[in-house]
């Protein structure tokens, strides 16, 4: 009932809902409004969800088994949808397969929508939801100013004297650009020797030096040259401070 009401103001394809309690299953496939309290007001919010093209699809989990083996899959192949045609499913993966893929598909669904709302590259060249490896430190200040390069809210001028009108936008190191991530980054010659040894791995890596590539959300990317990337990042934002100051 509660995962229902989450979902309610959410506009999703189909909506899957996995319990333990067969004879919740069968209240709500049977149409057994007195079968319990809570009944009536989830067929009424299932039937909310198909009126306006929502699918809703029920499973059957083992509650204190675990969700693997074959009876499970079984009684899986054998559960009725809500469906009003009454179609079958037909199970040809284990359970913790098909569970996985039902999950994969609503964070698929999800990005999409998220990736509609955007331009920001951050969001855009994601390839799946959840948290890049890459984008984690576990030394607070670190993991800040990674989140904030990423999304161009950081503490440098360019943003403080878009609210602040007493902060001018200007490097203070005398430059005549805004302060932002890319000047930081990439330009300001301040910080020029420090940035030796990020450039050098991005040459050896042969990866462009630019902000999407540095701050990590260039997904063509594999894996272990972000890393790569990130830690010499790190050592950047530490030896020139701009830890503190970004
Ligand atoms: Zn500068």
């Amino acid at each position: 009932m509660q995962a229902l009401e989450h979902t309610y103001h959410q506009e999703w394809d189909t909506i899957t809902i996995f319990t333990d309690s067969k004879s919740a299953i069968q209240a709500i496939t049977n149409f057994k409004w007195d079968a319990s309290a809570y009944i009536p007001g989830i067929i009424r919010h299932i039937t909310n969800f198909k009126a306006s093209g929502t699918k809703v699809r029920l499973f059957w989990i083992p509650g204190h088994a675990g969700i693997a083996g074959n009876m499970v899959a079984d009684h899986l192949a054998n559960l009725r949808r809500t469906e009003k045609d009454g179609s079958i499913l037909k199970n040809v993966y284990s359970v913790p397969e098909k569970i996985r893929e039902i999950i994969n598909d609503h964070k698929q669904q999800m990005l999409q929508r998220i990736k509609a709302t955007t331009t920001n590259l951050a969001v855009t060249s994601r390839h799946s939801m959840g948290i890049l490896p890459w984008h984690t430190h576990s030394v607070r200040p670190i993991q800040s100013a990674l989140i904030r390069l990423r999304s161009g809210h950081s503490k440098l001028n360019g943003t403080i004297s878009k609210w602040d009108m007493d902060t001018q936008p200007n490097c203070p190191h005398g430059c005549t650009e805004t302060e932002n991530a890319s000047h930081v980054l990439l330009q300001c010659p301040t910080y020029s020797t420090a940035r030796e040894e990020l450039k050098q791995t991005l040459e050896k890596l042969k990866y462009p030096m630019d902000v999407p590539t540095l701050t990590g959300i260039n997904c063509s990317i594999a894996k272990h040259s972000q890393k790569k990337i990130a830690q010499k990042l790190i050592v950047f934002l530490i030896e020139s401070k701009l830890l503190e100051r970004i």
